[in-house]
């Protein structure tokens, strides 16, 4: 292979991207943090000026639905770390996930979906994108040969996530992409669990990359964010008609709280993968535990695929109890006492959610119920043991 030069040694450096790139402090006084440009709008010297940037207004300033500074710095950055040419913020991963997939489909066309996505993508297949006369079969993606069954002459989207947040089946994003590529259909992909540090989809060919930036991007728990990752005409094109029309960006404060939570990703990273590690080689020998699930453990199925397409694995892993006594379960989570109880993840804080929060939910029905989710947060990983081994004793 041939050396990279000093500047593209710069510009694929994930140190530096956090850092420096897309950054210009001389415009903002010098000021090391980047600065928040809470403004609606922009002012113009004259008309002409004015003309010109109402005439491309994804690349001029005239309105924060549109664009904005702040987010630019972060937009720039977010598309270096994960392969992209370019990025668009939303309010929300929804808000990503929907403007993508409405982006990218028509009246009578159909999506092919793994099985088991984000419970409001799944909503959004299920029962708002049937009023628009938009089909689609779900399906296991862990084998290629499902998304050969499940294609139709009208399918146009697929769309992945790898690993889910609850079980974490994967897909093989290279071969999924080759085969989508020969049948011109668009691929997406929810990226949440690895964040850009630890999956770069892209690079194995997917056309659009969605994440919650409320997970690991932010980071702390006081955000809810997200991104939509592509190529330049893709971006345009959901720029000039949905993000536009919807109006789901994000607000500049927002933003300037997931350019802090970029600062530490890669340090983060690495040590939810180290405590979710340890986790699991004690889960997986505790009597209480029949089985634990975690993509980059060596008894996870899919584990030479993780390898293959993923740095490291995530906070997130769940464990099988050896009760289905939905008391004894409620009894294990609420004896947790540093595990919090609560949805999402991705912030300092361990959590644990379990699925028999969900007894009467059909969007839940396919899991076991006495599957836990724990999350593996940045706290001392003795305490976090300790805290497992007193809460499994009281079943
Ligand atoms: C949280 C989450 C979402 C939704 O993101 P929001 O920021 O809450 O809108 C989508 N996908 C996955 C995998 C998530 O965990």
């Amino acid at each position: 292979m041939p050396s990279l030069t000093k500047v593209d040694f710069m510009m694929t450096n994930t140190s530096h991207i956090i850092n420096m790139f897309g950054e210009d402090n001389a415009e903002y006084f010098n000021a090391i943090a980047p600065p928040i440009i809470q403004t609606s709008n922009f002012r113009f010297k004259n008309i002409d000026q004015l003309r010109k940037a109402i005439k491309n207004e994804k690349e001029s300033f005239v309105y924060s639905r549109g664009n904005n500074p702040t987010l630019i710095i972060l937009s720039k950055k977010l598309a270096a770390l994960e392969g992209a040419e370019d990025t668009l913020l939303f309010a929300s991963g929804m808000a990503a996930i929907s403007n993508a997939i409405l982006s990218n489909i028509n009246n009578g066309e159909h999506i092919i979906c793994v099985n088991k996505p984000y419970s409001w993508t799944s909503h959004l297949l299920k029962n708002l994108l049937p009023r628009f006369g938009v089909e689609h079969t779900f399906i296991d993606g862990t084998d290629l040969e499902n998304f050969n069954k499940a294609r139709q002459k009208n399918t146009r989207i697929i769309y992945l996530e790898s690993p889910n947040s609850w079980t974490f089946e994967m897909q093989d994003l290279s071969a999924v992409a080759q085969f989508a590529k020969k049948h011109k259909i668009t691929t997406i992909i929810d990226n949440s669990y690895s964040s850009p540090i630890n999956q770069q989809p892209i690079k194995h060919g997917i056309d659009i990359v969605v994440h919650s930036a409320t997970k690991y991007i932010g980071g702390h728990s006081d955000t809810v964010a997200g991104v939509l990752c592509s190529n330049k005409a893709m971006i345009e094109k959901v720029f000039n008609n949905e993000y536009m029309t919807f109006g789901g960006i994000i607000a500049p404060f927002n933003a300037w709280l997931l350019l802090r939570g970029l600062r530490t990703l890669p340090l983060r990273m690495e040590r939810h993968a180290k405590t979710a590690q340890t986790m699991v080689t004690f889960l997986e020998k505790h009597p209480k535990v029949i089985k634990v699930f975690y993509p980059y453990s060596e008894s996870f199925p899919q584990f030479n695929l993780a390898k293959k397409q993923m740095k490291q694995g995530g906070g997130l892993l769940s464990i099988l109890l050896n009760t289905k006594d939905v008391k004894k379960i409620e009894t294990f989570c609420n004896a947790l006492k540093h595990f919090q109880l609560a949805v999402s993840w991705g912030g300092y804080e361990s959590l644990v959610f379990p699925v028999c929060t969900f007894v009467d939910d059909e969007r839940f029905s396919e899991l076991p119920i006495n599957l836990v989710r724990l999350y593996a947060g940045l706290e001392d990983e003795q305490l976090l043991i300790n805290d497992l081994t007193q809460a499994l004793k009281k079943i």
